[in-house]
């Protein structure tokens, strides 16, 4: 069994657990999260809920150094994303959520609680997040994400500015983001765990590039100096994966 598969059964078993919930007693319940306290109120609905996944990460917790640093990675992946993806699931479950896929509950999010918009955005954003970054990055994008940057923002240095700037200036935590809307290329941020994807959004489109401003990506190396992580941040960028995600 490979790492995701083992991720992906380990939290069919969870969200099964939670669906069995009201079954066993409370005492029967080993997990000490709050989660496991809950008890759902739709074990007679039919079909099971939907259930998110956490991806295999795609390379070491080392590998991005020292751009991003092992501790970092390793803290970000299993501690934060990790409990965004019970979280969402122990949340989806309780509260009955209709939607058939994870696109669909993120474009309907507002129609769910703080904690279905907070932890599902978690899950999606760190998805996206690992996939957009690489160690064996080659310095810069070529094709048509150059040439679409170029046109986009002048040159690739005017729209590395603009998105520091976007980074910068997001207030607290959040996310700074390259997307695709009606064909242009935009930059815009978001707080907290939204995304573009979600019909809450103040900025929206689909997610080509994005960046985890929260200080929790970057204070154990860099602190207060969220500067110097967006700019070391540019070394691990996946230019081939946001071309796929341009396609
Ligand atoms: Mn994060």
């Amino acid at each position: 069994m490979d790492r995701k598969q083992f991720l992906s059964n380990s939290l069919k078993a969870a969200a099964g657990v939670l669906v069995a919930g009201p079954v066993l007693s409370s005492a029967a319940c080993n997990s000490p999260a709050p989660e496991g306290e809950t008890t759902p109120n739709d074990t007679t609905s039919p079909g099971t809920p939907l259930v998110l996944e956490q991806i295999a990460l795609p390379y070491a917790y080392s590998a991005l150094e020292p751009s991003i640093d092992a501790s970092t990675m390793e803290i970000h992946y299993t501690k934060h994303h990790a409990g965004y993806v019970k979280k969402a699931n122990a949340a989806i479950a309780e509260e009955g959520v209709k939607a058939a896929t994870e696109a669909e509950l993120i474009a309907t999010i507002g129609a769910y609680s703080a904690g279905i918009r907070n932890n599902v955005g978690g899950v999606w954003n760190h998805n996206m997040f690992w996939q957009v970054m690489t160690p064996s990055a080659t310095g810069g994008p070529t094709g048509k994400v150059l040439d679409a940057l170029n046109g986009g923002f002048g040159s690739i240095d005017a729209f590395k500015e603009a998105f520091t700037e976007a980074a910068m200036k997001r207030f607290g935590s959040g996310w700074a983001w390259l997307v695709l809307r009606n064909g242009e290329l935009e930059i815009g941020s978001t707080p907290n765990q939204d995304n573009p994807l979600m019909d809450v959004s103040d900025f929206k489109g689909t997610p080509l590039l994005g960046l985890d401003v929260w200080e929790h990506a970057y204070y154990l190396h860099y602190q207060n100096k969220r500067n110097e992580y967006v700019a070391n941040w540019w070394n691990v960028v996946n230019w081939d994966e946001v071309a796929r995600r341009m396609a």
